[in-house]
């Protein structure tokens, strides 16, 4: 099964406790699970004042920030041949 991002519009119910971005201006806001995804008062998407014509209201714009998970590393040469 594919994961998609999930994206919410605002009045959308907050799924979870997390960090969301504004699709359109890339606003980060902290938002908990059963909050109601506002407007966003960076950019005003999803308001009248957006900025982003092809964000208007019903458009999906918040977007979950998936924290970023860095791949295990190969380990780095503890006794680098690179000594000073
Ligand atoms: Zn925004």
């Amino acid at each position: 099964m594919a994961k998609t991002p999930a994206t919410f519009n605002k009045g959308d119910h907050v799924p979870e406790n997390g960090e969301y971005v504004c699709v359109p201006c890339g606003y980060h806001r902290k938002l908990q699970a059963g909050e109601v995804f506002p407007e966003c008062i960076s950019c005003m998407s999803g308001t009248d004042e957006g900025q982003h014509e092809e964000y208007i209201e019903g458009m999906e714009m918040w977007e979950k920030v998936v924290p970023i998970v860095l791949p295990p590393a190969s380990p780095l040469p503890l006794h680098s041949s690179k000594l000073k």
